[in-house]
């Protein structure tokens, strides 16, 4: 029989309605287009998407699970790797991992992985998960320090090795940059908390408002517990360092976000959050990030939201997914421009940014075109709210209060492969090491470094070649 060369769409709700709420975007799967998306796969015996999948999930064994009706078995098989797969399924990058190495691609679009993912997770979420099998324990404590992605699969991993596992959370919440920066409209914060109540099932503690450097040193959790795990993320926001940047009206995508995610700004007029976003915002950058101000911005009532890039198109480092939606929903995007300066009125608000067109150079060392100024091209926009969504670097905290910890030229900590620092015992993964990345690599990187410290744990040696 032809395999059908599209994926099945996933409805959604239209850009008109979607942008007077916060209410996520896509509908998800019904069960009938779900199993006809997994009648699509071909059951490769070398399984290609395997290999891009950095939690090791047996894709096409829980596909085969949907195509044959049972639900049950293909959640069983997705948790088996995956303890976060309702957001895996919603905001990993598969067209990168494992959607861009299915055989169909040959031919058409590839299965829609991600899109089973999240439907098996909400299936299992809607009919009530199912507790955890109980292991035996191993009498040995682990600490783990950041509940965001790569923190809940590390503790998540070893508490099923059977090791007594306490999260350390700065936040009042846990989920990380899943609660305080992707919006509701994008990844609902019910979702992640059904999650992380599955990985309390699994039997880890969370200790909240305990931000380790401060509340408590590395070296103390060191010396309690067996081993310890560092995920505390890359929120440390950059700046564009141009003139006028200290106005009033001008955000990081960091505060805003997190504003908006934790003060419940998506629940308004219940909740009086303190943000004004005026008519006309402007968000600089094209990532993830950029994408969900922008969007945001609209959902607050702004007329007009300019997405400003200094590349073209071709080089926006956003998903297309998420690029897609923007436009859908009006976002305009001015590409090839920079921001040069920003002005403000006699009371210190934000009315104006200068920018300056610009062309693509040579390749530079990222591999993409290097941005060129047109000499004489400023000129002005006039902007209520800038919100500057150009990278984050990695959480400074941890790596300046250990003097021993070895550090990264851009202040991530050195790890090797399974996470292993400097330090005998302590392990660190997620963006904290690689700068901001992915949540699925996080995920990965908590899952490769749960086992390295059970490996750790129960031998207590540690390669010479890692050691300070
Ligand atoms: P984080 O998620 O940052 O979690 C770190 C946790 O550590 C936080 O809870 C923090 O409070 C805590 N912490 C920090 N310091 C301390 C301390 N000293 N003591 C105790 N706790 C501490 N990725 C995708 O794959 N797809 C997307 O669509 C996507 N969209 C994004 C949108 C936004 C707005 C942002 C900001 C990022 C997005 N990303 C996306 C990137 C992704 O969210 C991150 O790569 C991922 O969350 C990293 O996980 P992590 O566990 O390493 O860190």
């Amino acid at each position: 029989m032809a395999v059908k060369k599209e994926k099945h769409k996933m409805p959604e709700q239209k850009p008109k309605d979607r942008i007077k709420n916060f209410k996520e975007v896509p509908f998800g799967y019904s069960k009938e287009i779900a199993i006809e998306e997994a009648k699509r796969c071909l059951q490769c015996k070398n399984k290609p998407c395997m290999e891009g999948c950095p939690v090791e999930i047996d894709i096409p064994g829980f596909i085969n699970c949907i195509a044959e009706g049972d639900f049950d078995k293909a959640a069983e098989v997705i948790k088996a790797k995956n303890s976060l797969p309702a957001v895996s399924g919603r905001v990993c990058p598969y067209e990168e991992q494992c959607e861009g190495l299915c055989t169909i691609k040959k031919i058409g679009e590839p299965v829609g992985i991600g899109r089973l993912e999240r439907f098996i997770a909400d299936y299992e979420r809607n009919k009530g998960t199912s507790n955890p099998k109980k292991v035996k324990s191993t009498g040995k404590k682990a600490a783990v320090v950041g509940a965001g992605p790569a923190g809940l699969t590390c503790a998540g991993d070893l508490a099923k090795m059977g090791h007594k596992v306490t999260i350390f959370e700065a936040f009042h919440v846990p989920g990380g940059v899943l609660m305080y920066g992707i919006p509701e409209f994008r990844l609902p914060k019910e979702i992640v908390e059904a999650e992380v109540e599955y990985i309390k099932k699994l039997g880890v503690e969370i200790r909240y408002d305990m931000i380790i450097g401060k509340t408590i040193e590395t070296e103390e959790l060191l010396k309690e517990f067996d081993s310890v795990f560092i995920g505390t993320g890359a929120g440390l926001p950059r700046f564009l360092n141009i003139p006028g940047e200290n106005l009033d009206g001008v955000y990081s995508a960091n505060e805003f976000l997190t504003r908006v995610n934790m003060m419940k700004a998506y629940e308004f007029p219940k909740y009086d959050t303190p943000i004004k976003i005026g008519k006309i915002v402007a968000t600089f950058g094209a990532g993830n990030v950029a994408m969900d101000c922008a969007r945001t911005a609209l959902r607050l009532g702004a007329n007009k939201s300019y997405i400003i890039y200094r590349r073209s198109e071709k080089e926006m480092p956003a998903r297309d997914e998420e690029i897609e939606h923007a436009r859908e929903e009006g976002v305009i995007f001015k590409l090839l421009t920079n921001p040069v300066s920003f002005y403000g009125n006699e009371k210190g608000h934000l009315n104006e940014v200068e920018c300056v067109e610009m062309k693509l150079g040579e390749p530079d060392e990222s591999g993409r075109r290097r941005p060129i100024k047109i000499e004489g091209s400023e000129y002005k926009i006039k902007i209520d709210t800038a919100l500057i969504a150009i990278g984050q670097s990695p959480n400074p905290l941890i790596p300046q209060t250990m003097k021993d910890l070895k550090i990264q030229k851009w202040g991530n900590i050195e790890t090797d492969e399974d996470g292993r620092t400097n330090i005998p015992g302590l392990f660190a993964g997620g963006d904290i090491a690689t700068g901001a990345a992915t949540v699925i690599l996080a995920m990965g990187a908590g899952k490769r470094s749960a086992r390295a410290m059970n490996e750790y744990m129960n031998s207590k040696k540690w390669p010479k070649k890692n050691k300070a």
